[in-house]
């Protein structure tokens, strides 16, 4: 059967590249590329068991919507990123988790989300971050605060998902 599937999703320049290569490489790259879409193979251990997953980049671009969809379709798992400086990639956050709601039968997926750049002055001086994850609170959905720049929280991402990693 095929590996469990991790699809990063959020705005373009959010993090989504940088947090993916924080976490393979402890590797932060300070310019931007932009990702049309990439595949990493992973391995994850847990205990000493090691696990192979798939974690698919996008590109965050709406010029693609059926390359969304697809990444939808075949996802296990998806890591939703907003970044912390930037109100409107939080509205997106909403509305590709509505959309995969809307693909995906119930009970077959699990949805991380991701606050990135938490480094950022940005995030002292505004309450805005910390109001959004309440509302992710009540959306029942996993929450981490991450900065892909220092590493924070970073593995706690995909960690997020080790148990429904495990039942694969
Ligand atoms: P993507 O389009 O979502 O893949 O975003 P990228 O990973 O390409 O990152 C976009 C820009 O944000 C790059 O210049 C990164 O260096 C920067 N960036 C990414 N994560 C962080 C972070 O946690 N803190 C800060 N300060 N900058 C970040
Ligand atoms: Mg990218």
């Amino acid at each position: 059967r095929p590996n469990y599937r991790v699809v990063v999703l959020g705005s373009a320049g959010v993090g989504k590249s940088s947090i993916i290569s924080k976490f393979m490489h402890d590797r932060f790259l300070e310019s931007h590329k932009e990702t049309i879409e990439e595949l990493h193979r992973h391995v994850m251990w847990f205990d000493s068991v090691s696990v192979e997953i798939d974690i698919l980049d996008t590109s965050g671009s709406y010029q693609f919507p059926a390359m969304r969809k697809l990444a939808i379709a075949t996802g296990d798992a998806f890591v939703l990123v907003y970044s912390v400086d930037n109100t409107s990639s939080f509205e997106t956050v909403k509305i590709l988790r509505d959309e995969i709601r809307e693909q995906k039968p119930k009970g077959k997926y699990s949805i991380v989300v991701v606050a990135n750049k938490v480094d950022l002055e940005t995030f002292k001086d505004t309450s805005c971050a910390v109001t959004e994850s309440v509302v992710c609170m009540d959306w029942e959905e996993r929450f981490v605060i991450v900065s892909a720049k220092t590493g924070e929280n970073v593995n706690e991402v995909f960690q997020a998902l080790e148990n429904k990693i495990r039942e694969r």
